[in-house]
């Protein structure tokens, strides 16, 4: 029977004395009680971080923060820096939705004024004072250039040439006015999603689109077992998807594995579909292997880490200041997406503004907030270790 804690926030994991994980440490995010769960293996499917983006595609609930954690307890965290952005999504207030490629596959084209900021509605801006940077710059591919290339194309448009359509939120027009009727009625589930949460019927006015944080291809690191004969893997091994701590597993976006820094379309269905064929019967063998069962172990392993917690977040709670976990959230998310995404530019990656006033502590309200974006710093920080190029 599979007992589901929903609004429960992963805290940590338990680590016998011997270093294997026996359970993890949750958070009511109700009650904001703080209790052990035993478990023989714990399996991390906790997603991605876009939230240090400050804004992505991604949940909102995708802070990172589960595995910033395991990270702080010792398990290795790889490719941080390989993060896929999506050319083309709508800005919003809170999250930023993903508008389907589909839109330039149908012939949409993108473009900006020529007038930095022109004023105009776009429909009254004449064609010779329009600038259709992808169709100019790759006259065989037009708008279909791949997602790298648009991407970049776009950032360059905004960051380097000026030529936002907004002066204070990067964005550039993809527009379909141009296209029939036919063409809309393929794209209604994509067009109805701009109408709901970007304003504006995209069939009569172009749509305001931006590139946004997609994707997390580096995550936890994992391992698997090869097999010497076959070159392939050894099926049911208890080293496949588990972390360098043993009894701790990542799956999902959460893990590392298969990217590199390229990450092709559908991996995700690959990657649910694999880790579940290769888990079931690695955590059987794992489980035949161990001598003793969490429930055996001593209560005092559970209360320790218990105990641990709640000291944490009795500290984060005590603290006063007038330091703002969502202003830092804020700071965070922008010299983020600045510095670490479609461009890098690691001698600047995420250092706090030389200007900054000092602030004092941080406030500690809410704490759930807080917390996250305290443990966020540790995966900017295993992102900002490596210093390869990011795709
Ligand atoms: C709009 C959109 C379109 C996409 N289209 C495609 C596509 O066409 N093809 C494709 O392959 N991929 C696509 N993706 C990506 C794909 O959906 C994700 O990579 C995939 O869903 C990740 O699955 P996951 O189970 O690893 O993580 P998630 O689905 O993100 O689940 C993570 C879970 O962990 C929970 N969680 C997070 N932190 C904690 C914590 N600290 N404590 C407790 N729980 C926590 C979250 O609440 C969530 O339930 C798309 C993504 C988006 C946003």
């Amino acid at each position: 029977m599979v007992k589901l804690y929903e609004f429960h926030e992963f805290l940590g994991s338990i680590l016998d004395d011997n270093g294997a994980c026996r359970g993890c440490v949750i958070q009511d995010m109700f009650s904001m009680e703080i209790k052990a769960l035993k478990a023989d293996a714990v399996v991390m499917a906790t997603g991605g971080c876009g939230l240090i983006f400050g804004k992505s595609t991604m949940s909102m609930i995708c802070t990172g923060g589960a595995n910033a954690r395991v990270y702080k307890e010792g398990a290795k965290y790889a490719n941080g820096e390989f993060i896929q952005v999506h050319p083309t999504a709508i800005p919003g207030a809170d999250k930023l939705r993903l508008m389907s490629e589909s839109a330039r596959g149908e012939g949409g084209r993108v473009w900006v004024p020529k007038t930095p900021q022109d004023p105009r509605d776009p429909n009254s801006i004449p064609e010779n004072e329009r600038y259709y940077f992808l169709e100019e710059r790759y006259p065989t591919y037009g708008n279909l250039v791949p997602r790298d290339i648009a991407t970049r194309e776009i950032f360059d448009v905004c960051a380097n040439g000026g030529l936002s359509v907004e002066k204070n939120d990067f964005c550039v027009y993809l527009d379909l006015t141009m296209l029939p009727a036919s063409a809309h009625h393929k794209l209604e589930g994509i067009l109805a999603i701009y109408e709901k949460f970007g304003g504006g019927n995209p069939r009569t006015s172009p749509m305001k689109i931006f590139p946004a944080v997609h994707y997390s291809m580096g995550g936890v690191w994992v391992d698997f077992e090869k097999n010497e004969q076959t070159g392939g893997l050894v099926y049911g091994s208890p080293r496949n998807q588990r972390t360098n701590i043993a009894g701790l597993y990542a799956i999902g976006e959460a893990d590392y594995q298969y990217h590199g820094a390229n990450r092709l379309g559908a991996n995700s269905l690959l990657s649910c579909i694999f880790a579940g064929l290769m888990l079931g019967p690695t955590l059987q063998t794992y489980f035949k292997s161990l001598k003793q069962s969490a429930s055996d172990l001593p209560e005092s392993v559970f209360d320790r880490a218990v105990r641990k917690h709640k000291d944490q977040m009795d500290q984060l709670v005590a603290r006063s200041g007038n330091e703002n976990a969502y202003q830092l959230h804020d700071e965070l998310g922008k010299s983020m997406t600045a510095n670490c995404t479609v461009v890098r530019h690691n001698e600047r990656s995420c250092r706090p503004s030389k200007n900054r006033p000092d602030r004092g502590a941080i406030s500690a309200r809410p704490a759930g907030r807080l917390g996250q974006m305290d443990e966020s710093e540790s995966l900017v920080h295993a992102r900002s270790r490596r210093h390869d190029p990011a795709g």
